[in-house]
């Protein structure tokens, strides 16, 4: 899988999913990505990688508060539950035989989320941006997310609006 940024295209005023390989030319990134819809040149910044191209901040932003988590697709958990549930009921009105039969979708969702939650990639999000960053070798330690820490930095982001 190549990996991808989060790249925000100023033009279309959305952040588009990139493969980007933070390969460097000097001190510059070469562009290799471009909005796929208005052909805007976008890059990570140079900040988010070291000389290797692994990790070590946000893409972006260039800032080091960054914090890991599963890149499940929106959804895909609660779809299997739902799944999941709706089969249950169509078993429990049927009255299936053996009676225990009816919790076999149940357990095999809990088993599908299990799973899902072992080969599903970690993805690299920011705290000061929305940029997602997925694939990347990683050149130091992102710790999970911090409830805590995302407050105080929503704290100081605030300050500096009121400040500005
Ligand atoms: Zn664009
Ligand atoms: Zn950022």
């Amino acid at each position: 899988m190549r990996p991808t940024l989060t790249l925000y295209c100023k033009q279309c005023q959305v952040w588009r999913r990139l493969p980007f390989e933070p390969r460097f030319t000097g001190s510059e990134l070469k562009h290799q990505s471009m909005c796929p819809k208005c052909q805007a040149a976008l890059s990570g910044k140079r900040g988010g990688f070291d000389a290797e191209g692994r990790q070590i901040g946000c893409g972006w932003c260039e800032s080091k508060d960054l914090y890991r988590r599963k890149a499940f697709p929106k959804g895909q958990g609660i779809g299997i539950v739902v799944v999941a549930a709706a089969a249950t009921l169509v078993l429990a009105w049927q009255e299936i035989q053996p009676p225990w039969l009816v919790y076999v979708p149940l357990v095999g969702a809990a088993l599908a989320d299990a799973v899902l939650y072992f080969v599903t990639p970690d993805a690299i999000c920011c705290y000061r941006c929305p940029c997602v960053h997925q694939g990347y070798p990683l050149g130091r330690e992102f710790a999970p997310y911090d409830h805590a820490k995302a407050d105080q930095i929503r704290l100081e982001k605030g300050a500096q609006k009121a400040s500005a």
